[in-house]
């Protein structure tokens, strides 16, 4: 049973347990709630029998009381199973979800993916927890109920329990038959609601280039086509949710008339076994039992909707994550990469058979035409991905065997989109080491030329920069990264060399500050310039994901390849 909540809804054990209890509980809270009416029937059927002699009271109020005191104490104990356990779990799965963020390829996060993830660990886990709470165990606890209730009736008279319970399998039948139908319509909504997330977001992201080209209009005419895709979806599965649950409840309420006419049909016979007592207790059940049964297939269609979600946290837990040991001592910090194949999602490769060696105390420089696969290259050296073909070592260890936050304690890594926190430019400069100074911090923004910004702004270091550093320029923007990484003076440098964000003073300052980083460390550059190309120890040409040309600037030079042409292009382009 506890496998099979914790399969079905993606449960931990210890979840999936609660679970289990609090079904418990709640079925047995609900059974108190019937004590009173027993003991009601009780009451009457010995002042209608027998009549009701004064002394006998008594009992029936202590026994009141005492049933009173029993539903007390099971309404507390299943207040907590139910809210306080499944909240608990509820908090678990978030922290799973995270956990499994935190493991799964870095690479993996693009914008896209980004609101995906969060919208299920925000929204799925709340929908999750607010059905789990406030929904199953009442389902579970009222399916159970209605069985024992109608074991018990079928005991006492079959025949009205066949009035009273005819409509049950029907209306479940014509209930169920829709339900696979719901499923799929489901599905599209839920991708409909994403898809537009998702355009709210990139409009979001993108505002500025969107304004500036002028394409408000084609976004916002995405943006209706999602919403309308969505709101006829939507009104479509209401329409189906409505049609089948009017439909069953319209069955379920024969149930009465059925029993009424049946039950006036015994009396009117005259069935020995058949009293008016029986009758009216009846009469009672069926006016109070399909309630809850409607009850049941609200719940059942919500739990229908939350399928989707459920499956959505499943894949998500199921993607596969990076591990590894956290114990790496390497003997040097040369990178190599041994005849890797690689590609994003399997249809185009990406890297063909590239190998190479970044050494320590080098710079070595990848260029090539855009598309070539330079970024790719530096992403895969700090295990962003997982390799597909061939093998990527440092210091000779096989990086697919260290954990990912282990192996990037090596890396200084200064991208072209840099990622600022809404805090100040000090702590954002700090996030390269955590227990740094701020002796230390502000000499690492000293080294990256941080200085000449920072005092114009109005609280110098402490100036809060807005989200993701609106407040700053590209050039700015860049210069904190390099005081980042030289702050973290780590032993290998990843670097996308994007200067097109600077001027050319700052980019002298700049290119100081990146032999300040760089010095004696392995120093892995994605070129854009020929200029930080003719220092370089190592130059590696790819192009289509290949290796076409390697060796030092030198030698390429003087061959007629495509190095030759670009430097030859940007030579004349100066
Ligand atoms: P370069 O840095 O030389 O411009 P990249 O390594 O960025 O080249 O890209 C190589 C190829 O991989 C390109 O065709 C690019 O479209 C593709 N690519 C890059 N990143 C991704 C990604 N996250 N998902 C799918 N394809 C990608």
């Amino acid at each position: 049973m506890i496998k099979h909540f914790q399969n079905i809804y993606a449960m931990s054990e210890e979840g999936a347990r609660d679970f289990g209890k609090s079904i418990f509980w709640t079925t047995l809270l609900y059974l108190s709630f019937m004590l009173p009416p027993v003991l009601g029937f009780k009451f009457l059927d010995e002042y209608l029998v027998s009549g009701n002699p004064a002394g006998r009271v008594q009992p029936y109020l202590i026994l009141t009381a005492i049933f009173f005191a029993i539903m007390f104490v099971l309404a507390y104990i299943q207040y907590d199973s139910t809210y306080t356990r499944i909240y608990g779990e509820s908090a678990r799965q978030r922290l799973n979800l995270a956990e499994t963020l935190r493991k799964l390829p870095l690479a993996f996060f693009g914008k896209k993916d980004i609101s995906d993830l969060s919208a299920t660990i925000m929204e799925d886990a709340t929908a999750v927890e607010q059905i789990f709470s406030h929904t199953i165990p009442q389902l579970y606890a009222s399916v159970i109920i209605v069985c024992l209730f109608a074991v018990m009736l079928f005991i006492y008279n079959w025949i009205m329990s066949i009035a009273l319970f005819w409509v049950v399998p029907v209306a479940a039948l014509v209930f169920f038959l829709s339900r696979k139908f719901q499923g799929r319509t489901q599905k599209r909504l839920y991708d409909q609601n994403r898809n537009i997330s998702e355009s709210v977001q990139e409009e979001l992201d993108l505002i500025h280039e969107i304004k500036s080209y002028n394409r408000e209009e084609a976004f916002a005419e995405r943006l209706n086509g999602n919403l309308d895709r969505y709101e006829k979806t939507l009104m479509t599965q209401e329409l189906l949710i409505g049609v089948n649950i009017n439909l069953s409840y319209m069955i379920l309420k024969l149930g009465l008339p059925t029993v009424i006419l049946t039950g006036a049909f015994l009396l009117y016979r005259g069935t020995a076994d058949f009293s008016v007592f029986t009758y009216l207790a009846f009469l009672v059940v069926a006016s109070r039992i399909y309630a809850p049964m409607m009850q049941c297939f609200d719940d059942f269609a919500s739990l229908i909707m939350l399928n989707v979600r459920i499956n959505r946290m499943k894949e998500m837990e199921a993607m596969p994550r990076q591990t590894g040991t956290t114990v790496f001592e390497p003997q040097n910090y040369d990178i190599c990469f041994n005849n890797v194949d690689f590609s994003y999602r399997g249809d185009v490769q990406t890297l063909k058979n590239v190998s190479f060696t970044a050494k320590q105390g080098e710079v070595t420089a990848l260029v090539g035409p855009s598309g070539g696969g330079k970024s790719t290259v530096a992403k895969l050296s700090a295990r962003f991905w997982d390799v597909d073909g061939g093998r990527v070592t440092l210091g000779g260890e096989d990086i697919s065997l260290v954990d990912p936050e282990t192996l990037l304690e090596n890396f200084s890594i200064v991208f072209q989109d840099v990622t600022l926190f809404n805090s100040s430019v000090m702590d954002n400069i700090r996030l390269g080491r955590k227990d740094a100074s701020d002796e230390e911090v502000l000499e690492a923004a000293r080294l990256a030329q941080c200085e000449e910004f920072a005092s114009k702004l109005h609280d110098g270091y402490d100036t809060l920069i807005g989200e993701n550093g609106e407040r700053l320029s590209g050039g700015e923007r860049q210069r904190i990264s390099i005081a980042r990484a030289i702050l973290k003076n780590a032993p290998i440098i990843l670097l996308d060399e994007a200067t097109a964000s600077l001027d050319a003073e700052n980019e002298s300052k700049i290119q100081q500050a990146l032999s300040e980083l760089t010095r004696g460390k392995t120093v892995l550059i994605i070129a854009h310039r020929m200029r930080t190309v003719a220092h370089a120890d190592n130059i590696v040409v790819l192009k289509e994901g290949q290796i076409v040309e390697t060796g030092t600037p030198e030698d390429l030079a003087v061959q007629n390849g495509i190095f030759a042409s670009m430097m030859e292009r940007q030579n004349s382009e100066v």
